[in-house]
C-alpha cells in the first residue's frame, strides 16, 4: 500500500469519470450537439467505424479516440443552433 492520497483520488476519479470518452472525441456526432452530455447518444463518424452505423453514447469509448478541440465543439453547436433557427 504505497499510493499517496492524491494518487488514490486520481484513480477514483478515473473510475467515476472516464475522460477519453465519445463525448470528448472528435469523431462523435451527438444527436443534440447543443445540450450533449455523457448520456447523449449519437453517431461515430470515424472512417473505420462509420460503415457499422454505430449508435454510441457520450460515455462510450474506443481506442480510436482523438480529443475534440473547443473550436470544433463551438462550430458544431453553432451549426445546430442555425438549423434550429431555420425551423422556426
Ligand atoms: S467510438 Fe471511438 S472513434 Fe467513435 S466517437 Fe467513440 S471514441 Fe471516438
Amino acid at each position: 500500500m504505497s499510493q499517496t492520497e492524491s494518487e488514490l483520488q486520481k484513480n477514483l476519479r478515473k473510475l467515476m469519470w472516464q475522460s477519453e470518452n465519445c463525448l470528448a472525441c472528435v469523431w462523435f456526432r451527438p444527436n443534440d450537439p447543443i445540450n450533449a452530455d455523457i448520456l447523449e447518444r449519437g453517431k461515430c463518424i470515424h472512417s473505420k467505424l462509420k460503415p457499422y452505423e454505430l449508435l454510441v453514447s457520450g460515455r462510450d469509448w474506443c481506442n480510436l479516440f482523438a480529443e475534440i478541440k473547443q473550436e470544433t465543439i463551438d462550430m458544431l453547436q453553432e451549426m445546430a443552433m442555425k438549423a434550429e433557427e431555420s425551423k422556426k
